[in-house]
């Protein structure tokens, strides 16, 4: 079974998520979910949406581990199960680089959403100037428990995000057989995935994080099909 994951960003609108994913909901076959192909959607916060749609989920991109309380500006899980939302991405990239999120924060909310059962998305990758790659991963993964059941995880080298550019297929199965290595059983590539590259890091991987090809539900829809078939 393959997974292939939406990460919107700060990008649509509590009103333009409706229409995405109402759309998505028509394009894709009832079949996705579940046997064949796993389809997340993560929104931004503010256009969460309920997690009734049966072609695929919805996840959240980020939450603070509290249940809630006074915590200016973020959601707790009060929030997403509210929403009915099992799905939440930990330690993406962005958050590292613009939020200051260090492993400590990052370990932290894994081990409040593991306790609460949540599936998670966690993101690690090294930056274009890591030479020992292994190593750089495996402090990402330091005291995150990697046999929660619920874990996958996302390698999505920094220098590839929003760039066009993807490592070689060689080295990405290479990094897969590292984290295969430490023991992590779901493991997906995320970084310029689009239409052309998708079937390949598929056919090596568990599935893909997708960012900017993933913005409009069509272009997304027509992501998943290249798997479908
Ligand atoms: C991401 O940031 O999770 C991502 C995969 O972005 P993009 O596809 O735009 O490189």
């Amino acid at each position: 079974m393959k997974i292939i994951a939406a990460n919107l960003k700060a990008n649509h609108t509590p009103r333009s998520i409706i229409t995405y994913c109402n759309d998505l909901q028509t394009r894709l076959g009832f079949e996705m979910i579940q046997d064949k192909l796993e389809i997340i959607v993560f929104p931004n916060q503010a256009s969460l949406v309920d997690n009734n749609y049966s072609n695929f989920y919805i996840g959240a991109q980020n939450a603070y581990p509290v249940k809630n309380g006074a915590f200016t500006g973020e959601i707790g899980l009060e929030v997403l199960e509210s929403l009915h939302i099992k799905h939440i991405m930990i330690g993406h990239s962005e958050r590292r680089m613009y939020f200051g999120e260090d492993n400590t924060a990052i370990l932290q909310k894994y081990n409040f959403f593991m306790q609460e059962n949540m599936r998670i998305m966690f993101c690690i990758g090294e930056d274009s100037n890591v030479t020992n790659i292994k190593d750089f991963l495996a402090r990402q993964l330091d005291r995150i428990d990697i046999s929660y059941p619920l874990l996958t995880v996302a390698y999505e080298p920094v220098w590839s995000i929003g760039s066009g550019k993807i490592p070689d297929i060689n080295d990405i199965a290479q990094v897969v057989d590292i984290l295969r290595s430490f023991g992590v059983q779901k493991v997906l590539y995320g970084g310029s995935v689009n239409i052309a590259n998708v079937k390949e890091i598929c056919s090596i991987t568990d599935g893909v994080l997708v960012g900017g090809a993933s913005l409009n539900s069509g272009d997304f829809a027509n992501i998943v099909c290249q798997i479908r078939q």
